[in-house]
């Protein structure tokens, strides 16, 4: 059976920026203390129904803004995990932090308690951008945060960047790219912009007061990074998501999301969070408070069997089919190593091109899907040009 993942979510940001659609919230950083004891309940729950069966191999605080909670904090909650779950080594343990919210003490403490990657959310070396996008911190913030987690002895960082966003030319996101690879990260997130409907973004844009970014330059930044990155030696692995290599020639890729796409279980805690375990997806109830107060009140809205907690909004059963259209648009978003034929017939007892004989032959000759040839195995996978057109590739599969 392959490991499980935890994801621990922490809603809490300084401030809400204006293109953001995570369950976040400003201003509520006096829950995070009774959040905490809340998570640390939840995990133990988890843990009790769960240690025995499964272990545990990468370790993800997402938020929001993990970086808020004190080391005393973290150090509580890998207590409570290493306490309850059969965690087993090496394990990747991330944070992702906001640039503004580090000092170099901090970072030291982070390594002290095992976190191992660092991913942090730079989004723009320009402060005309970081201020459009309302972020709260600027570039020099991310080059001591660099500097401060390499000297913490930090080894496995990642920099997220943002394109495509309203008014940017390419030359602006060149700069921006250029810059980031030079501080010479190990594992680089590019996203494009998504400008959703909640969100002062998407209020701005409907009142003309934010111009809608244009989708065909999104594409040329997005060619212009994968042609710049790839000349540089980074191995692109995953639609959004570039690594490089170590000196043993292995990549620094991410391995709780590379849990995600290969379709694995994984245990989501905290407000909103959403897990995937023993063919159940469960999501958890959004707001800080109202959580805090599941654990509380211990009132439980469906009974707490596993994989329910108090805390669960919903469960849903993932049939067969679903779970065959899951594994395929998540595994081709893995641009290297797409969906392996042989790991597809394990899993569902029938061969990938039985299943979708028609959609691969039509993909394929569309130029948008290829076979890789392995000596004992054959793998389906996104060509450069089905890079750029993922979302029609993958309704193909539905
Ligand atoms: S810091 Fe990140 S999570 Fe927080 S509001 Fe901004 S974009 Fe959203």
């Amino acid at each position: 059976m392959p490991p499980s993942s935890l994801y621990i979510h922490v809603p809490f940001c300084r401030h809400r920026c204006g293109y953001c659609d995570f369950n976040t919230y400003a201003n509520q950083q006096s829950l995070i203390e009774p959040y905490v004891d809340a998570l640390c309940k939840e995990i133990a729950l988890a843990g009790s129904f769960y240690a025995g069966k499964h272990q545990v191999h990468t370790i993800y605080f997402g938020g929001g803004t993990p970086s808020l909670l004190t080391s005393s904090q973290l150090a509580f909650i890998l207590e409570t995990i290493h306490r309850v779950f059969n965690v087993i080594f090496p394990v990747e343990i991330t944070l992702e932090a906001n640039p503004g919210t580090l000092t170099r003490a901090y970072l030291g403490e982070l390594m002290a308690l095992g976190i191992n990657r660092l991913s942090l959310g730079v989004q723009s070396v320009h402060p005309g951008e970081l201020r459009i996008l309302e972020r709260q911190h600027d570039y020099f913030d991310v080059l001591n945060a660099v500097k401060w987690a390499r000297q913490a002895g930090i080894m496995n960082l990642n920099l997220d960047l943002i394109f495509g966003l309203p008014e940017q030319v390419l030359s602006s996101w060149q700069r921006s790219l250029c810059l980031a690879t030079g501080l010479a990260p190990e594992h680089l997130s590019i996203y494009s912009l998504t400008i959703e409907q909640d969100t002062p973004f998407g209020y701005w844009l409907v009142h003309g007061l934010l111009s809608q970014p244009d989708p065909d330059q999104a594409a040329d930044m997005y060619e212009w990074a994968m042609d710049l990155l790839a000349e540089k030696g980074w191995q692109q692995y995953e639609i959004s998501n570039w690594a490089r290599k170590d000196e043993n020639g292995s990549l620094f890729s991410c391995h709780h999301n590379l849990q995600y796409w290969r379709n694995l279980p994984y245990l989501g805690f905290g407000a909103g969070a959403h897990g995937y375990i023993e063919q159940v997806r469960t999501e958890n109830v959004l707001s800080p408070a109202a959580y805090i107060k599941r654990f509380k009140d211990h009132l439980t809205t469906s009974g707490s069997v596993f994989p329910n907690t108090p805390a669960t909004l919903s469960t849903t059963l993932v049939d067969r089919d679903t779970e065959i259209a899951e594994t395929m648009m998540m595994g081709l978003r893995l641009v290297e190593e797409g969906v392996s034929e042989q790991a597809f017939a394990v899993r569902f007892g029938e061969s990938l091109d039985a299943l979708f004989h028609e959609p691969i032959a039509r993909l394929t000759a569309h130029g948008l899907v290829e076979w890789l040839h392995l000596e004992t195995d054959r793998r389906l996978r996104l060509t450069p040009r089905g890079r750029l057109l993922g979302n029609q590739v993958f309704v193909e599969f539905i």
